[in-house]
């Protein structure tokens, strides 16, 4: 049997439509779970045509719309879940967004859109699994080098990440009596959707400045993710997987 085997295991990744939560939505669906495949549900129809591509091309999956910076979204997928499922085995809160600007000129919408979305997002959802995840779950969040360094430009995108690290803490203890191990995973440079809008010569100069000399590929991401859900990681919990190169090599 393969030690990443998740059959029988139903999963929810948040922000699934693309990027690492696409690549992370495949695997988990390829190891033998079943896959809630998360998106933002925008007017054009845009992310559910993306998410219904990454849908067909998982072995069992399924769409499941929802906003994370609402409550009542999080709760319809939860309590979605519930009664078609029984219950959830694998979260992954890996739905964020990227607003930079200095800290002079952002806006307090700038500010609060991000935390919301990125750090009340990850809350929603540990809130909904203390309840909605069952024993001996597994629950990864996407964090960021960015939460643990702080980046130039980045006053709204960093503490949010951050407080994912804190977050991840906190549920770590809180739901240990039940087994269920929560960690997070702290990605350095990142080729996705995200990312592509950097100028070319800032991807080199970061790049640069990785000791292993390159930017990280979705599959890096993903890989990490895997062995936090599988089961010989079950005594893995409250800890910050940095993916990254060895760009940041801290706690
Ligand atoms: P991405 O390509 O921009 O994908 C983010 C996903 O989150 C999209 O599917 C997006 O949907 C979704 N999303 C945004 N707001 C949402 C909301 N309110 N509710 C539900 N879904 C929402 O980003 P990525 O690079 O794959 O990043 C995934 C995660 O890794 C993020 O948390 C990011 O902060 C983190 N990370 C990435 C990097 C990197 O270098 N790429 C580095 C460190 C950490 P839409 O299509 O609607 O936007």
């Amino acid at each position: 049997m393969s030690p990443f085997d998740l059959s029988g295991k139903i999963a929810l990744v948040t922000g699934a439509s693309r990027g690492i939560g696409a690549g992370i939505a495949q695997a988990l669906s390829a190891h033998g779970a079943h896959v809630l495949v998360n998106y933002f549900d925008d007017p054009a129809g845009v992310n559910r045509g993306e998410a219904e591509t990454v849908v067909q091309s998982c072995r069992s999956a399924e769409l499941c719309a929802g906003d994370v910076s609402k409550t009542a979204d999080v709760s319809a997928m939860f309590a979605h879940i519930q009664e078609k499922h029984g219950g959830l085995d694998v979260l992954i809160a890996n739905a964020g967004i990227l607003r930079d600007r200095t800290l002079a000129k952002m806006t307090d919408e700038e500010f609060e859109s991000v935390i919301d979305v990125n750090l009340g997002g990850v809350f929603r959802c540990f809130r909904a699994a203390t309840t909605g995840v069952r024993e001996h779950g597994r629950i990864v969040a996407l964090s960021s080098v960015a939460g643990q360094m702080g980046f130039f430009g980045q006053a709204n995108y960093a503490p949010s990440k951050g407080g994912v690290i804190s977050l991840v803490k906190v549920a770590a203890r809180e739901l240990a009596r039940r087994k269920i191990t929560v960690n997070a995973i702290a990605p350095g440079f990142i080729t996705t959707a995200m990312t592509a809008t950097m100028p070319p010569e800032v991807i080199a100069k970061t790049a640069a400045q990785v000791p292993l000399g390159a930017w990280g590929e979705i599959a890096d991401i993903v890989h990490a993710t895997l062995f936090l859900c599988s089961p010989g990681a079950r005594y893995i919990t409250g800890h910050v997987l940095n993916v990254n190169g060895g760009f940041y090599m801290g706690s």
